[in-house]
């Protein structure tokens, strides 16, 4: 179950953290880590830092992008040193790691994303994510060391994974064709309907392209939240496609017969 949680660390620049990340990590049982266009990696003092977490190093998969790294995840936890810098719904580590794990047995996949040493995630980076999570430290010295960070997020993981282990997990037949209906949508999918909703928006005549305010902003951190199914996906995309044609007159809209009022 540990294996579908993956730790995403954005344009690192000291490779002493990518290290200490990989040996907090091991330590608590997890062991995919993507690492995001980072200034040093390879290097040897990510290896001195992770004392014995070598493999969590080497099997450590670089691509250029967020998006890259998120491929194939259902469910986006963006970390952040201020509680509050952008409005969105907010978890604290533990409930991190509940909602990771519900999202893990229910068949999808989740990304611990952490930033920048000195930037933290950018806005943009934090609006990729369903939800931020905040380490509730003293205001006055909020900024934890990255891989310190790294440490309390997957220890709260492995607390719960542990709790979880107590509990009954057997599914019957009906609860196994159920979960087939709840399996949660991939970012990449939701990335698409946000393309297709945003054409349609405009295409309808609801979003300006030359004044989008913050519209798409807050759709994003509306479906985010919903935690759609991927038979819900194809609803949205349904409605989103009909919408399109009746925009361009080319369906027939059923006719729909009159109340009968006698
Ligand atoms: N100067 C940056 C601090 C970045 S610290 C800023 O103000 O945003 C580097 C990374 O460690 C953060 O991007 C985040 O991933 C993690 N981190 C540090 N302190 C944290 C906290 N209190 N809660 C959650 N994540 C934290």
């Amino acid at each position: 179950m540990l294996h579908n949680i993956r730790v995403v660390l954005v344009n690192t620049s000291h490779p002493g953290n990518i290290g200490g990340a990989a040996r907090a990590m091991k330590n608590m049982g997890l062991s995919r880590l993507y690492l995001v266009d980072p200034e040093d990696f390879p290097s040897g003092e990510a290896n001195a830092r992770a004392s014995g977490a070598n493999d969590v190093l080497d099997a450590a998969i670089v691509v250029d992008t967020l998006e890259e790294a998120l491929t194939g995840c259902s469910l986006v936890l963006g970390t952040s040193a201020r509680d509050r810098r952008i409005p969105w719904p907010l978890l604290d580590p533990r409930e991190c790691a509940t909602t990771s794990l519900a999202q893990v047995e229910q068949g999808g996949e989740v990304a611990l994303v952490f930033g920048r040493e000195y930037a933290g995630l950018t806005n943009e980076e934090l609006q990729r994510c369903h939800y931020h999570v905040h380490i509730p430290s003293d205001p006055a010295f909020g900024s934890l060391n990255l891989a310190a960070a790294v440490q309390v997020l997957v220890y709260e993981v492995r607390m719960a994974w542990l709790a979880a282990q107590n509990q009954p997990t057997k599914m019957n037949k009906v609860e196994a064709t159920a979960m087939l209906n709840t399996q949660p949508v991939t970012v990449e999918e939701l990335e698409l309907y946000y393309e297709h909703l945003e054409q349609t928006l405009v295409e309808i005549g609801f979003l300006d392209p030359a004044k989008p305010r913050h519209l798409m902003s807050r759709l994003r951190r509306l479906y985010g939240r919903a935690g759609i199914s991927k038979l819900e996906m194809n609803i949205l995309r349904g409605i989103l496609t009909e919408t399109q044609k009746a925009a361009r007159g080319e369906s027939h809209p059923r006719t729909i017969p009159p109340i009968d009022n006698a």
